[in-house]
């Protein structure tokens, strides 16, 4: 015999797709957390990295005063140079008074006065030189000489202002190198935790994955019988209970004088008849029905029946069919081989139909059982339809 026994219970369960369900959860816990840890980074930037930009800028204001302070000391260099020339007396103190003006309007700073000490001195003398060079109180050589103190306040503010920019710049690449490894850590503490979470979830999912692989296997084998591998009363139940308001064919199958058989051969020989004919009913209605083993020596098939003839026509194939297989029964009364006795019913699938179906296949099978054995009968709505 080498036909295959078609599985009575079908899988209702569906763990992998469970699986995934929570999968796609972890994914968006983790992306929610990454955009969490981002939405950190960010406020971190504006409220500590954009502050420091901005002072970096508002200390390069001074860069400004740096160059004021320079034009400022080159004018009064230039006021030098005028008055050193060879011009006339009148021309050099007037080009000298000009560049002079110019220095002062550069060098009058509030900031200049406030941070460098020389510069209230220096622009006192500048003032005190306009009036004796307007006045003619002084001569050239002389007033080049009351240019130098200023130039030299000048050049002093120059240089400050230099040393604060130099400052300013390390300062800056200091905060930035900080700032720089924050965001590394924290990118990289982010990635670990993700990391870690991950891995706590797919454990979590993994036996999660075996406890429900375990129940569905459990399941499955509570709704099959060990010995023929076909399923037993409870997956029958099922069945019909997932088929609901299908039309159906319930047959009962018993065989005759299985206790003599036992008794002739032994209980391990009868076994594997149980097995085989579990094999060959399952061939005889063409695969087509759906085998469970109710207990003992007693079998059932659930087929898909729209009339009552298509019942018939499976039952009378089964009694044909082991006719055919030809096991030997050395013990049966009527000196045949093995028989079976079946009997079958039509209903529409439901809880309270299957029971009274149930009873009504039953009642069939007992009449074959008292009519003599080896034969079937069917019962549809409580009423026998074939002797
Ligand atoms: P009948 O024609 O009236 O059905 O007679 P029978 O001898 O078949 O009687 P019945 O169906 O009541 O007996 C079933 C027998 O099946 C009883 C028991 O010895 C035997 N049997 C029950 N379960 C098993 C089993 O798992 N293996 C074997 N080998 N025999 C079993
Ligand atoms: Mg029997």
């Amino acid at each position: 015999m080498t036909s295959k026994i078609k599985p009575a219970v079908q899988p209702t369960l569906q763990p992998r797709t469970i699986a995934r369900q929570h999968r796609y959860l972890t994914w968006l816990s983790l992306s929610l957390m990454s955009f969490l840890g981002l939405m950190v980074l960010i406020v971190y930037e504006s409220r500590w990295v954009y502050p420091e930009i901005q002072a970096y800028f508002s200390q390069t204001g001074s860069l400004t005063g740096q160059q004021l302070s320079t034009r400022s000391r080159v004018y009064l260099q230039n006021a030098q140079s005028e008055l050193l020339s060879d011009q006339p007396e009148q021309a050099a103190i007037d080009a000298a008074l000009i560049n002079i003006e110019l220095s002062y309007g550069l060098f009058d700073v509030h900031v200049y006065r406030r941070q460098y000490e020389c510069t209230e001195p220096s622009l006192r003398d500048l003032n005190r030189l306009v009036e004796w060079l307007e006045l003619g109180e002084i001569d050239r050589v002389a007033a080049v000489g009351e240019l130098f103190a200023p130039i030299q306040c000048l050049t002093h503010i120059e240089m400050s202002q230099l040393d604060r920019r130099g400052v300013a710049i390390n300062d800056f690449s200091e905060s930035t190198r900080q700032h720089n490894q924050v965001l590394t850590y924290s990118s990289l503490l982010i990635f670990v935790m993700g990391l870690v979470f991950w891995w706590l979830h797919e454990r979590q999912l993994r036996r999660t994955d075996y406890a429900t692989q375990e129940t569905f296997e459990w399941m499955q084998r509570a709704m099959r019988d060990p010995l023929t591998g076909i399923g037993n009363r409870s997956a029958l139940h099922q069945d019909v209970l997932a088929k609901k308001h299908q039309s159906l064919g319930l047959i009962l199958v018993d065989i005759d004088f299985f206790k003599q058989y036992n008794d002739a051969y032994g209980h391990p020989q009868g076994d594997t008849l149980l097995r085989q004919l579990a094999i060959l009913i399952g061939e005889t209605l063409n695969d087509e029905a759906q085998l469970y083993r109710l207990g003992g020596d007693e079998f059932a098939a659930l087929i898909h029946c729209p009339d009552i003839e298509t019942l018939k026509r499976y039952c009378h194939q089964l009694i044909e069919g082991l006719r055919e297989a030809g096991f030997a029964h050395p013990a049966h009364p009527d000196k045949k081989g093995v028989t079976l006795s079946v009997g079958g019913s039509r209903f529409v699938a439901g809880e309270h139909t299957f029971a009274q179906a149930y009873e009504a296949a039953d009642k069939a099978l007992y009449r074959v059982k008292a009519a003599g054995r080896d034969g079937w009968q069917v019962t549809e709505d409580a009423s026998p339809l074939h002797t």
